[in-house]
Order: C-alpha cells, then structure tokens, then sequence
C-alpha cells in the first residue's frame, strides 16, 4: 500500500492527513476503529479453498471530536483493498474541506453527507480507477517475516535464567513482559520503556549486549528490566509542554507520577493489560486519551485570580477487539496534582465493587454520573495549595502560552501560484502519458483544472473549499454570467473522467481540455491584472 501510493496524484494534496491502520489479528492491537482506514485480516472458505481478505473500516478518528470508524466491508477481497482505498482517496481528495483545517479529515465528510451517500461516491469513481484490481505479492513479504522472527528469538529454556540474583523480580517480569511465539519452544520479550523515551547511547549499547545474547542480565543492566509491559502502570502519554507547541499541560511528567502510584501502590496491575491509562497534552488526543480505561488531556482552571494547570479525566474506553471501540465518557476536570488521587479513587472503587468484570464492562454498567460523583469531591478549588500552581515536573507557575502548531506559511501571490502549480500538473500529465500510465496523468490533468478554477474564483473573490464546490462555483460565476462561454458546463466536462475506464484515448483527450483550460485561466488572469492596474 505504502509502494502503490507513495506518488500517486490523488493523494499528494489532500486537504490535510489521512492514517491507515492494518491489524494482524481480530484482537485489533492497531486500533482499525479509530483510523481513516483500518484493515483486518480475515480467511474465508468459498467453494472449499481459502480466500484471502479483509474487513474495512472508515472515517474513524480521535483528537477533540472523536469518531468511531464505520465497516464498510466485513470481507473485501486482497486483490480489491488497494482499489477501494484509491476511490476513497479520490472522494475524500474531491469532497473534503479545504478551508478549516480541524475539519479537514475524512470523519468530518462522512460526518456531513452520511455514510450511504459516501458509499454512492465511492461505487460513482469505481470505474476511473488505474485498475479494478491490483494483486500484491507476499511472497517476499513472508520470507522476510519468517527469516527474521527466528534469527532474533531463542529458545528461553535452553539459557540460564535472567535476573537469577533476585527470582520474585525474574518471575515478576517474565509473567508481564515474555510472550510465547507460533514456533514450539520460542519466547519474545517486551521491553517496558518509560513514556517511549530511549536514548540513542542507550539504544546502540542494548543492541551491542543483545547482539549474541538473547536471555541473559543485559536488561537490568541496562535499566529496561521494568516488569508490566503494556499493563496500566505502562502508561501512554504525548509529549505535551516538553515539545510541543499546542500542549497545556506537562504529560509526560505526568505520566511518570502514575506510573509510580500504580508500581508502589498497586503492584496487581502491573499483570493487568486491560486497564489502560492513557494522557494528551491537550484536547487533540496524540496519546489517545479519547480511548483509556481512564484518560485526561491538559488543560486548565482559574482560581484565586490565577490560571492552574488541570486534567480533564475521561473513562471507560478500550478496544473490544474485531474493529470495534469504545470511546470514554468525559467526567470532569480537576487540578493537574490531583491526578494521582483520581487514579486511587478510580482503582480502589473497581477494586472493592466489580463483580469479576473487566474494567470496561464495570464502567459500563457504571455510567459517566457514578463516575462524575465518585470524584466530584477532587474538582473542589476551596482546598488549593502553593502546589496546584506548577505542573508535573515544572519549576515555574503553569501559564497558558500556546504557539502555532504547525509552521504558518509566508503571505504569498495565491493565484499566480495556484496557475503555476496548474502548469505543473501538466507537465506531470505529459510524463505519465508518455509513461502509459492513463489514470495517473488523467488525475494530473484534473488537478490542474481545478487549480485553474479556484485561481479565477479567488480572483474574482470568490471563497473556495472543497473541489467539489470549486467545480460547481465555476460554472455558477463564470459560465453563467457569460466569463467564460463553452458550450457544456465546467463540472461536466471536468467530471467525464471519472464516467469512463482510462484509456490513451480519452487521456490524450482530456489532456488537451486542461491545456486548453489553463490558457484561458492565464489570459483571464492577465486581463484582470491589466484592469487592476
Ligand atoms: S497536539 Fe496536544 S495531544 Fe498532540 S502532542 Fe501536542 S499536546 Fe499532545
């Protein structure tokens, strides 16, 4: 998938993102349901042999709005996957917002027209495609898969036992961190690295150690000996305050403070891989707060005249494997140093009232008031110390300064630029043509009309967004009102590729529609500047 689309038109100007999740298994470990595309592997007998393919999903998402993906296939062929992601792209490329750039993911188009009509625009570009089906092959794939598993493995019993000085500590971690491989007499290890902090030095001199020796003390020497991977005391967090520009609040910090509650004071978990604490800088969800057991994303509180550093806690989301998901329930907000309190209210409520129930069943049958009560008492400003005021691992009184998230691009000539980019375009039409490659350079040509036309309607003042409605605007402002005096409306004549199967025909054809296309846009445009003047 990464080969076929890594410089495929549709997707080299999208309006913003698009992630794609593949899971191994029906556990779903790559969360498909929170993705823009997820796949999950799935076998299917027809006629007595095996058929390969997979279960799809769209339009899934965290950040501050959080969408669970809707299955469109529950089995899609192997060969059709990369078809129906490239029909997706072209939908999402056409339709999706351009102007505001939170809402510039696919979630929010499925949002907006509904999922039948999106799979109506899907079935529309089906015949458009490079080609209805495109077969990958394994092969390779599964020899490199194969090679490496058992030149990195070793048989566990065959060694003597690592971290003999102390075995509680050995049984500990071989319990959380060791997992049995396909292959009889096979063991992997986890290593548990706090918040996915590891040094480059760290790094070369584990693999140095690791390089000849698979079971034996390298990892206690070297500080990664941690037992509980992936269990609740492995806690996920963004980097927050520590780099990045949109964070509130110090993340990390705050996760290493929970990590220290639950090894201290509720060693149990350390075996528990459902309960999961999850914690973002900010709303936008990188450490995937929207799906924990018990999240919180940074934020703040006012108080006594003063700005404090606050979490805002969510709870009972988790994976329930197949493609499904839940997302948590928001509860409350509290000051940030009372997170680990909300960890001990929350833990020691599960402890002594669930009924032999995963802690996603028991907030469930909870519900967000039971939850919102229980810590209610934590959200009080009456009691705030000196404390309350510095975040996890600061110095300083928490202030909230938020910069630019992104780099903010220079004021530039938009419409000249759009025609060049048009210009550009072609000559990326030319070169897949003389390349054979029709559906390609019909996408290049494409491209450069519409760029064409949102130049001419920026021009004229029109606001622009989606492709969809650039197509439309044309014929509204220009055509209409005699600009521009073809006789078959712009839309139309665009939209024919997308009504025939790419041929050298129809590519040469509508090549020449774009070039012809752009040179009205440039004389237009001279025009336009020579009246200004
Ligand atoms: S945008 Fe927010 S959630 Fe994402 S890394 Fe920054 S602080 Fe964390």
């Amino acid at each position: 998938m990464f080969e076929y689309f890594l410089r495929k038109p549709v997707c080299q100007e999208m309006g913003r993102k698009f992630k794609i999740a593949f899971s191994s298994s029906e556990k779903d470990t790559a969360l498909t349901f929170m993705h823009d595309l997820g796949a999950i592997p799935r076998i299917k007998i027809v006629d007595g042999k095996e058929v390969r393919g997979f279960k799809v999903l769209v339009g899934g998402g965290l950040g501050a709005q959080p969408f669970l993906a809707t299955t469109v296939h529950e089995f899609l062929e192997e060969d059709l996957l990369i078809p129906y992601l490239e029909t997706v792209l072209r939908v999402f490329d056409r339709h999706g917002e351009r102007n505001s750039r939170h809402k510039a993911r696919i979630k929010y188009l499925i949002q907006k027209i509904g999922i039948d009509a999106f799979n109506e625009l899907i079935r529309e570009e089906h015949l458009a495609l490079t080609q209805q089906r495109y077969k990958v092959d394994v092969s390779d794939q599964w020899s490199m898969v194969s090679g490496a598993s058992t030149a990195g493995s070793s048989p566990l019993t065959t060694h003597h036992s690592p971290l003999t000085t102390d075995p509680f500590k050995f049984e500990r971690w071989k319990k959380t961190n060791v997992f049995k491989q396909k292959q009889d007499d096979y063991f992997a290890a986890y290593v548990r690295v706090a918040n996915g902090n590891i040094g480059s030095d760290a790094s070369r001199r584990l693999i140095e150690k690791l390089r000849n020796v698979i079971a034996d003390n390298v990892l206690e020497e070297e500080g990664y000996a941690a037992p509980g991977f992936g269990s609740t005391a492995d806690v996920t967090s963004c980097p927050g305050t520590d780099t990045c520009n949109l964070g509130i609040s110090n993340s990390t910090g705050t996760a290493f403070v929970l990590s220290e509650v639950i090894e201290e004071e509720y060693p149990e978990f350390l075996y528990n891989k459902e309960l999961a604490i999850k914690i973002s800088g900010c709303m936008n969800s990188c450490g995937q707060h929207g799906m924990a057991s018990i999240g919180f994303h940074g934020s703040s509180l006012k108080a006594k005249g003063q700005v404090l550093p606050a979490l805002q806690v969510l709870i009972g989301g988790g994976v329930l494997g197949r493609g499904e998901g839940r997302i948590s329930d928001k509860i409350l907000k509290v000051p940030s140093k009372r997170a680990p309190d909300v960890l001990r209210y929350v833990l020691n409520d599960y402890k002594t009232n669930n009924e032999n129930e995963s802690f996603l069943d028991y907030s469930k049958r909870k519900g967000d008031r039971y939850y919102y009560n229980l810590l209610k008492p934590l959200a009080s400003l009456e009691t705030l110390q000196a404390e309350d005021f510095i975040d996890f691992g600061q110095q300083e009184k928490f202030s909230t300064a938020i910069g630019v998230g992104e780099c903010a691009g220079v004021m530039i000539d938009l419409v000249s630029t759009l025609i060049l980019e048009a210009e550009e375009k072609i000559i990326n039409s030319e070169e897949c043509l003389a390349n054979n490659k029709w559906a390609d350079g019909i996408y290049h040509a494409y491209s450069a009309q519409v760029h064409s036309a949102k130049a001419l309607l920026l021009q004229q003042g029109v606001q622009c967004n989606t492709q969809h409605g650039i197509l439309k605007d044309f014929d509204t402002h220009f055509r209409e009102k005699g600009l521009y005096t073809a006789a078959e409306s712009f839309k139309t004549s665009v939209m024919r590729m997308s009504d025939v199967p790419p041929s050298e025909a129809f590519a040469n054809e509508y090549l020449q529609q774009a070039k012809e296309f752009i040179e009205f846009a440039k004389i237009f445009r001279e025009q336009a500047v020579m009246a200004e003047k």
